[in-house]
């Protein structure tokens, strides 16, 4: 059986690298809030070209903490409506309705499944105040029309990371066109480290200071606490593999690209949709989603073959039982395309002659 994505596997190939710094911190006595967690965010802000990056415990933190943030800086308030597609991941929404802010779901382009500025254009009201563009599956949001519209019309943008890190536009990174930006490095992100962790990127200072501080039960110096604040820190031994990882992000983003360009090159079957093609740089391949108006018979053929796949997303945020309240909303795109998308296998550790067995399985798929 191809697997979709064997952890083990990735991690091995910097096995002695990763031992070294997990003994570096056991030996440092030094478990939160250490020299590990520093160079991080320092490593981890220069590859983004950020001026700062916090480490947070995981990428829901990251969103939720920046919308707090924004909310004791005044600039939001309960109440607010923020901007985002309705086929994100459920955290996207989570972030906003756990600090009592009104989520807008509106349908995601059907080729490039991110948002696109004639959408949220039609859906600002007097209340909205935030765009959440999400870099879904590692393509990177069209950033640049994004911020215009932003400027326009005086909102701010937060930018959901979790999938896209290192994917690019005219050489900038997401993480670093919008006010502040969240990132997930759960373990199979394309920077993953071995447990929860996650990370705020942003050229705000004030911003930078009070998600710190935010998520270190509201305090800058010790037993004085100046927000209701949280416990959502990244610890040292997370530190550590990251920055280990982080050296090898590109490498491993560029052996994505290279398995995307053979599906998209090879792959020729009329019964399945291949990702719209764009620019090397805008997508890095977090996922390889395809479409398929009879997912469920494709899925149990290529499972029947020997090759696992899996669906991103199942169920959209609006009908899920958590979501009860949008229930009724009417989103025929986002629902179609939770209907019909699979992602294949994509990632670092799969080899060539898996990669042609996939493609070879799926161009002799017939209903
Ligand atoms: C993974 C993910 C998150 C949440 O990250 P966690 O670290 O699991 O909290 C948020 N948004 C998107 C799009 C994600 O893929």
């Amino acid at each position: 059986m191809i697997s979709f994505l064997d952890l083990k596997k990735v991690n091995n190939q910097y096995e002695t690298e990763l031992k070294e710094a997990c003994n570096r911190v056991i030996e440092s006595g030094q478990y939160i809030a250490g020299s590990e967690l520093d160079s991080f965010e320092v490593e981890f802000s220069s590859y983004c070209g950020t001026k700062y990056a916090v480490g947070v415990a995981n990428g829901l933190d990251a969103l939720s903490i920046v919308l707090r943030a924004w909310k004791e800086m005044g600039k939001i308030k309960a109440g607010d409506e923020v901007i985002l597609s309705a086929n994100t991941y459920i955290a996207s929404v989570f972030a906003i309705t756990d600090n009592d802010l009104t989520p807008v779901l509106v349908e995601p382009n059907d080729s490039t499944y991110n948002l696109d500025i004639q959408t949220i254009e039609k859906s600002i009201t007097t209340k909205t105040k935030v765009i959440l563009p999400v870099h879904l599956y590692g393509r990177i949001s069209p950033m640049n029309e994004i911020t215009l519209l932003a400027k326009k019309y005086n909102l701010l943008i937060l930018e959901d990371s979790a999938q896209s890190h290192g994917a690019s536009i005219n050489g900038v990174k997401a993480g670093n066109f919008g006010h502040a930006s969240g990132f997930s490095f759960y373990p199979s992100k394309n920077l993953g480290a071995l447990g929860d962790a996650g990370a705020v990127t942003t050229n705000d200072k004030q911003l930078a200071d009070i998600v710190r501080s935010l998520g270190n039960y509201g305090s800058y110096k010790k037993y004085e606490n100046i927000y209701k604040g949280v416990n959502s820190r990244l610890d040292e031994i997370q530190a550590a593999m990251l920055r280990v990882k982080l050296n090898y992000l590109d490498k491993d983003t560029a052996i994505r690209k290279l398995i995307a360009k053979k599906y998209l090159d090879k792959i020729k079957n009329p019964l399945v949709r291949l990702p719209e093609k764009c620019s090397d740089e805008n997508h890095v391949w977090h996922l390889f989603v395809v479409r398929c108006k009879n997912r469920q018979h494709f899925q149990e053929y290529l499972t029947n073959t020997g090759i696992s796949s899996l669906i991103h997303y199942p169920i959209p945020p609006h009908k899920q039982q958590a979501y009860e309240e949008y229930r009724n909303i009417r989103l025929p795109i986002t629902d179609k395309i939770h209907q019909e998308v699979l992602s294949l296998p994509i990632n670092p550790s799969l080899n060539d002659e898996e990669v042609d067995i996939i493609i070879s399985s799926i161009n002799n798929y017939t209903i």
